[in-house]
């Protein structure tokens, strides 16, 4: 493709496009290069360069409000109610912040739903889980040593088991949860809740430019991105456990063969299709997991925004679709 590169612009709206090319002539040689090589040029929403993190500031709410759905794509059922736990006991993700934002804009702009942010551990007591229509777990993410985030704040073997037993039983009888990337890992020694979410944290390499495809360009949770894949800056993260047996519905994928040298050099990267996003039923329950992002930038496209409140949705159970297991 070296001489005829396809470039991806900056913005919210983008997409391939030919360098510097009037766009009949740029569609012209779409045209052509899609019939020479049998296949459609793939289109790309590019999120904003990710900088240094910082705080959440109000610009940058406000750029989020200006971006995010002005109503619920799927009309709730009844009025809804989702808990965001943020609490971080190993890792504090400086992102956490831009998300607990990134909630309350959803719910507030969209109406699909009211947020609570409370980082008390006691919110996962049987009576007050009960309360919540879903849990969000943003970036909960646990001290190496045991990798069990009940067990780090209640240091009690049988209350912190009583706790993941609890949010089991929640999901398992009908509640929602969103799990948002390094929140994966927050009992990651548990068979149990890696079978609930459809994996557990492995590793990652180095953040770089990371590119998403859409699995089903048609499944409605991925609308937001108009069947064009996306790119942005990330640690592309890789799974264990439950994930090796994929009873999930996925959702995006990473283009393994764009990570960097460095990545491709380690095999358990090289092999196959790694998926980074996906929804599943849980017992009566659903879980929406969302790898992205570790960046505040990749929430600053319509895309992003729409695909978590979709997610969302989903794990409400207000927004129905096929989440039967795509092998693949
Ligand atoms: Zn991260």
């Amino acid at each position: 493709m070296s001489g005829n590169r396809w470039e991806i612009a900056g913005g919210n709206h983008v997409v391939a496009a030919l360098p510097v090319k009037p766009a009949l002539r740029a569609g012209l040689a779409c045209a052509v290069m899609g019939l020479v090589l049998g296949t459609a040029a793939k289109e790309y929403i590019t999120a904003p360069k990710a900088g240094a993190i910082k705080p959440p500031t109000e610009e940058w709410v406000a750029r989020i409000e200006s971006l995010a759905p002005g109503k619920p794509t799927a009309v709730p059922a009844k009025p809804r109610k989702v808990l965001v736990f943020s609490l971080a006991t190993g890792f504090k993700h400086t992102v956490a912040p831009h998300v607990k934002e990134v909630a309350k804009v959803l719910a507030e702009k969209s109406g699909a739903f009211e947020v609570v942010l409370n980082d008390d551990i006691a919110v996962f007591e049987k009576g007050s889980l009960a309360q919540y229509d879903a849990v969000l777990l943003n970036n909960v993410c646990p001290d190496r040593e045991r990798r069990d985030v009940f067990w780090d704040v209640l240091k009690e073997d049988d209350k912190a088991a009583a706790y993941e037993a609890n949010l089991l039983d929640y999901v398992a009888g009908g509640g929602g949860l969103v799990v948002i990337h390094g929140a994966i890992a927050f009992q990651n020694n548990s068979a149990a809740v890696s079978e609930m979410i459809g994996g557990s944290f492995d590793w990652h390499p180095k953040f770089q430019m990371v590119t998403l495809d859409l699995v089903d360009p048609v499944h409605p949770l991925v609308g937001g991105f108009e069947g064009k894949g996306f790119v942005h800056q990330d640690e592309p993260y890789l799974f264990k456990n439950a994930y090796k047996e994929k009873s999930f519905r996925p959702l995006l994928e990473m283009d393994v063969s764009k990570l960097n040298a460095e990545t491709l050099e380690k095999k358990a990267v090289a092999d196959g299709v790694k998926y980074v996003a996906w929804i599943k039923p849980h017992g009566d329950g659903r879980v929406f997991y969302c790898s992205p992002s570790h960046h505040p930038a990749s929430y600053e496209t319509e895309a992003m925004l729409r695909f978590l409140l979709d997610g969302t949705q989903y794990a409400l159970g207000d927004l129905r679709c096929d989440d039967s297991p795509m092998i693949k």
